[in-house]
Parts: structure tokens; sequence; C-alpha cells
């Protein structure tokens, strides 16, 4: 396995979704290659900085206010822009 695969295979390795014998590659990979190790601790700080930092909710009110505004929203048609494409029509 080289760096390129174990970048590609990184976070499925950090959440354990991936076969066993996948696991085993990309540890060994990283045990043998300080920048990928770098990397993957990096980003095992991130994660749990995010998950204990990041743990703040909306004032009820402005969610409630967001859902309002998003239940008044028609959905858009099936494979056009919605009112995001109707201007769009006169530039044809
Ligand atoms: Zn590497």
């Amino acid at each position: 396995m080289d760096c390129e695969q174990t970048l590609v295979w990184i976070h499925h390795y950090m959440d354990g979704g991936l076969p066993q014998w996948r696991m085993l590659a990309v540890t060994r990979h990283l045990d043998d290659c300080p920048p990928c190790a770098q990397g993957y601790r990096l980003e095992l700080h991130f994660r749990s900085v995010v998950a204990t930092k990041c743990t703040e909710q909306a004032p009820y009110n402005l969610r409630q206010r967001i859902a309002e505004a998003l239940a008044c929203q028609p959905p858009p048609a099936a494979g056009g822009l919605g009112d995001v494409g109707k201007g769009l029509d006169s530039w044809a």
C-alpha cells in the first residue's frame, strides 16, 4: 500500500469501516511512513477537537425560524433548479 492509497482509505480506517485485511495494510503503512502517520495523528486530533468543542446548539428560536422558513419553500422541480433557475429562462 502506498501513500496515495492510504490517503484514500484513511477516513474509513478511522471509522473502522474497512475489511480487516485493509485495516492491517493501513496500519502497516502508518507504522512505516512517518508523513502518513503524522497526518493520521493530526486528523485524530482534529476529530477530537471537533467532538469536544463543537457541541453548542443554536438557540431554540433560531432553529424554529429556520425550520419554518424551510417548510415554506416549495420543493424544486425534479431535475430543475427550482426558484433559483426561474430567472435563467430569460437569459437563454
Ligand atoms: Zn505514506
